[in-house]
């Protein structure tokens, strides 16, 4: 039945409607018409509804009626309504599958900082007049990464995002300031978020074949590129797609960019390292991702592979070209060259917390991809 099928692309099953009924708490409203094939997107049998928002499952906030006196009501229901948010949460994190996601993280000492309102807006690197901020854990974690990807201290830019689409959106953007009319290459397999950066900067975008792997291939690459030699070249390299984990053979993209006749000053190389950009360093023989080859910036996802009650992820850049970019704000006494303006001052100390524990390790070493669909990983050598 049509109806019973958009509920469960909420609730994803019939367990959880059961251990979660949200009807206890809410009224719900009738569900809207599932729209016409044409419209919808019809994958595994889910339909997904265009142009009608649901509503259904929604916890409505009502406004309080003038003489209301009923807090403690409020309180009491608010109380049960996250007691059974909470229950659901377990049941669903114990069957999450097909999300690369660690969620094999115990972060209960940093629940002390909960209550503090704590915002990085600006630049990283320099303090601006909000002072509720976690810069100096922002700056530890970005230190580490740049040692991870071979650039020095004085030599990198960089900050903690809200995802790894943010980190992509932010290269690719450093890429098209420092080559305003470049053309942006991206295998088909890339993630969605680069070729939507495309449509927001307005750029030409060029879809370059795969192999049956997922990689880029690089015949197609160098056809695409002696089609454009007159423009300047950003190609967005793919350390892990999405979908087949593929990584793109960064060695062969720049071979490739040289026998074309593109020059170190012609081209620019971002590396989509959301899913696997912490973990290749640590993986023998996997491709190299490092500064010392001619590459612009490298992102990655810290919800994923480290696991992160929250999104992020980590952007780094070399500095020079953020100059090109950036832009100062007076009133926040800072630099303006991050994509989002408040960013959350919580995930960078989760990052560093977990770097604590487990960076100084050294060495750590992927065990498996557990049936959760989690990373779980080991310290192979302490
Ligand atoms: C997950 C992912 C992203 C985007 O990351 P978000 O943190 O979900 O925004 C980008 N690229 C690849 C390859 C990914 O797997």
């Amino acid at each position: 039945m049509e109806v019973v099928d958009a509920v469960s692309v909420h609730f994803n099953g019939k367990a959880e409607v059961e251990d979660f009924d949200i009807s206890a708490v809410v009224q719900p409203e009738p569900l809207p018409p599932i729209a016409a094939a044409e419209n919808g997107d019809k994958r595994n049998g889910r339909e997904i509804v265009l142009g009608k928002n649901v509503h259904t499952t929604c916890l409505e906030v009502t406004e309080p009626e003038a003489n209301d006196e009923f807090t403690g009501d409020k309180e009491a229901y608010m109380a049960s309504v996250l007691a059974r948010y909470r229950k659901n949460l377990m049941e669903r994190t114990k069957y999450h599958l097909g999300y690369p996601y660690n969620l094999d993280f115990d972060y209960g000492a940093l629940g002390q900082l909960q209550h503090f309102s704590i915002n990085n807006l600006g630049d990283p690197f320099i303090e601006s007049n909000y002072g509720v901020h976690s810069r100096q854990f922002e700056v530890g974690v970005l230190d580490w990464f740049a040692r991870l990807w071979e650039i020095e201290k004085n030599e990198y830019w960089g900050y903690i995002t809200n995802c790894g689409t943010e980190g992509n959106l932010h290269g690719i953007l450093v890429g098209r300031e420092v080559f305003p009319d470049g053309v942006l290459y991206a295998s088909r397999e890339s993630h969605y978020s680069v070729f939507k950066a495309a449509r927001m900067y307005r750029m030409d975008c060029e879809k370059v074949d795969c192999l049956i792997s997922g990689e880029i291939d690089c015949a197609d690459f160098k056809a695409k590129l002696l089609a454009n030699k007159d423009k300047p070249a950003i190609i967005n390299v793919n350390i892990g797609t999405t979908v087949k984990g593929a990584v793109d053979d960064l060695d062969l993209v720049i071979q490739t960019l040289e026998e074309s006749g593109f020059s170190q000053d012609r081209f620019y190389i971002h590396c989509d390292g959301a899913l696997f950009g912490l973990m290749m360093p640590f993986v023998k023989r996997a491709p190299k991702v490092t500064f010392k080859k001619p590459i612009g910036s490298v992102s990655v996802s810290g919800h994923k592979f480290v696991g992160c009650p929250m999104p992020c992820g980590v952007q780094i850049t070399r500095m020079e070209h953020i100059d090109v970019l950036s832009s100062n704000v007076e009133y926040l006494a800072s630099r303006d060259a991050t994509i989002m303006g408040s960013r959350n001052g919580h995930a960078p100390i989760f990052l560093w917390s977990f770097m604590v524990i487990r960076a100084g390790c050294g060495n750590w070493a992927l065990i498996s991809y557990g049936i959760s669909g989690s990373f779980k990983t080991t310290i192979s050598s302490c």
